[in-house]
């Protein structure tokens, strides 16, 4: 036996051409979690008793960035600039980060998990915020995702400084979409110049690692230790 912990990742659905369709992750969050220590799981998309077996295997998880989510979980209609969504995906998801929040297992929500976690709370999201945030700064960076390319500044009362000691720091950006009414349970401790939501914790947190975020830790920690340091303590958390 080892003392690794297995850290189950979500997964996306591609298909890629005729012959190859199927699990997509992308490469940096198993990289991420095999230098910090665990032993990375790609989940696929799968019915509820099959992702409480995973509830039950997995010591930790990560939702994974990817596609929009349906708006039909927040209550709206499709904004012309939604971009692709697979309802299926969110219908797995959504079951499974319940079950994560209910078992209080170590999660770091990614992204699009980060969003995901807010719908699944009851907040909602802007489908496109260039078109829908007044005087957004850039959220999708032109430049490789490994770079960071805006600030954002950390509440000083949250267990993401707590983590980082760092109440300014620069992150990467590759999303279109972002929170627009928080949920109820959950409390901004990260914000972007223009306002945006950028880092989420639970109000009453007692799992050992709750941790929502938008920008993409995995893709910058192989160069950054403070990006770094979230997957060490991920896997830190899942050992207990
Ligand atoms: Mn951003």
């Amino acid at each position: 036996m080892t003392n690794k912990p297995i850290i189950g990742i979500t997964s996306a659905y591609v298909k890629h051409n005729h012959y190859m369709e199927g699990v997509y992750v992308h490469h940096d969050y198993h990289k991420a979690v095999i230098e910090a220590g665990g032993i990375p799981l790609i989940l696929p998309i799968a019915p509820s008793d099959v992702l409480d077996e995973y509830i039950n295997l997995c010591d930790g998880f990560i939702l994974s960035g990817g596609e929009d989510i349906d708006p039909r979980f927040y209550n709206e209609s499709p904004h012309p600039k939604l971009g692709f969504f697979y309802t299926e995906r969110d219908e797995s998801e959504i079951y499974l980060t319940k079950r994560i929040i209910e078992k209080k297992k170590p999660v770091i929500a990614i992204c699009r998990g980060f969003q995901l976690v807010n719908v699944v709370l009851g907040g909602t999201l802007y489908q496109d915020i260039p078109s829908q945030l007044s005087e957004p700064i850039q959220h999708v960076q032109t430049i490789n995702r490994s770079k960071s390319s805006h600030t954002i500044d950390i509440d000083k009362n949250s267990k993401l400084y707590a983590l980082l000691n760092e109440s300014t720091i620069f992150v990467n950006s590759l999303h279109h979409q972002g929170i627009k009414k928080l949920a109820n349970g959950l409390k901004a401790v990260a914000t972007s110049p223009d306002g945006l939501i950028e880092a989420v914790e639970l109000k009453d947190d007692t799992s050992p690692l709750f941790l929502g975020i938008q920008w993409h830790p995995e893709s910058m920690s192989q160069r950054d230790d403070v990006m770094k340091s979230l997957f060490l303590e991920l896997v830190h958390a899942s050992k207990n």
